[in-house]
């Protein structure tokens, strides 16, 4: 009898897997035919700055239309896209895409905005990411202080000669870095010497309960101050609600993103918000910072 209900557990459990596996084939193949179907889309989310409350910027966050399935999310994707190496064709989509934009929105005489593109590490350890890059700012004709490149600590775990050299040469043409989910990772924080990056970005993890638990707005208050003595910058994202935007504010976090100010809108409305000069209502002024 055990052995039954044993052997009967196995199987439950393998049917569960390989349909598991069956699933993932199947997005595969769908996400195959994704951007010359014309499904891709990206979303922009603003990033906006704590010291004026205005827009600094925006993060582009891909997004998957498909007809039967309907909107499939990165969390769902991404890993899957990473995985079978998909991940390069459709970044190199989103860089385009979002390059483009940028310059769309310069040329329409818009206050100049830097956009966020997340590249992956598989994208990150191509051979020739930085002549890709180079190549793409050089054809969408977007000045590279526009763009900005989020990175993730798990990088540390690769080749770390190559991707010092990589950060210093994507530096030296003059894009912008950040770490992304930071404080999520295992690495060691003496990488922070050898990259030269632009801003940190305080994972929305921490943020969320950062106004209950202890714990949280200590790792918080020590990234923004960790920050600040290497002379990076540092955005909260997450940020759902005034609360959490005060507090960022009165402890000197330079910008937030999150659903407080705005979810990730089309470029249309997020030109419309450049246009109207949408900004954040700041309740303090700078005396009473810390
Ligand atoms: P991420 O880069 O950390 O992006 C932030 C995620 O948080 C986005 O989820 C965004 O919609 C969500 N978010 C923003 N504000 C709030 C908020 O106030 N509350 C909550 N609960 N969530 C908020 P999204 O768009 O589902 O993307 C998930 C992840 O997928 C991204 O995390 C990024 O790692 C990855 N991803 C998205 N687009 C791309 C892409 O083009 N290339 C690559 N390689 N990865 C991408
Ligand atoms: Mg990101
Ligand atoms: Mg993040
Ligand atoms: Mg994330």
């Amino acid at each position: 009898r055990a052995k039954e209900l044993g052997r009967n557990t196995y199987q439950f459990f393998t049917r569960e897997m390989s349909q598991e596996i069956q699933r993932r084939v199947d997005l595969e193949i769908k996400l195959r035919g994704a951007a010359s179907a014309g499904q891709l889309q990206l979303a922009y989310q603003p990033k906006v700055s704590l010291k004026d409350g205005c827009i600094s910027g925006c993060e582009a966050l891909l997004r998957w239309h498909h007809p039967e399935l309907g909107v499939v999310s990165p969390g769902q994707f991404i890993p899957i896209a990473e995985d079978s190496g998909l991940i390069v064709p459709i970044g190199d989509w989103v860089l385009r895409t979002a390059c483009m934009q940028a310059r769309a929105w310069m040329d329409a005489g818009l206050p100049p905005l830097c956009v966020a593109v997340n590249i992956s590490v598989r994208q990150f350890l191509q051979q020739d990411v930085v002549a890709w890059v180079a190549r793409t700012l050089q054809e969408t004709g977007l000045p590279p202080a526009w763009l900005e490149l989020e990175l993730t600590e798990s990088l540390i775990a690769e080749d770390i000669e190559q991707v010092t050299a990589t950060t210093n040469q994507l530096k030296s043409m003059g894009v912008k870095l950040s770490i992304d989910d930071f404080g999520t990772g295992y690495s060691s924080l003496s990488y922070l010497k050898r990259f030269r990056v632009d801003t940190l970005k305080i994972d929305q993890s921490f943020v969320r309960n950062m106004l209950s638990d202890i714990e949280d707005e200590t790792i918080v208050l020590a990234v923004i101050s960790l920050a600040h003595n290497l002379k990076f910058r540092v955005i909260a994202e997450g940020v759902e609600t005034e609360q959490h935007c005060r507090f960022l504010q009165l402890n000197g976090c330079d910008e937030i993103q999150g659903y407080y100010f705005s979810k990730p809108v089309t470029a249309a409305e997020l030109e419309a918000m450049l246009r109207d000069g949408r900004q954040l209502p700041l309740r303090l002024d700078s005396a009473e910072r810390r």
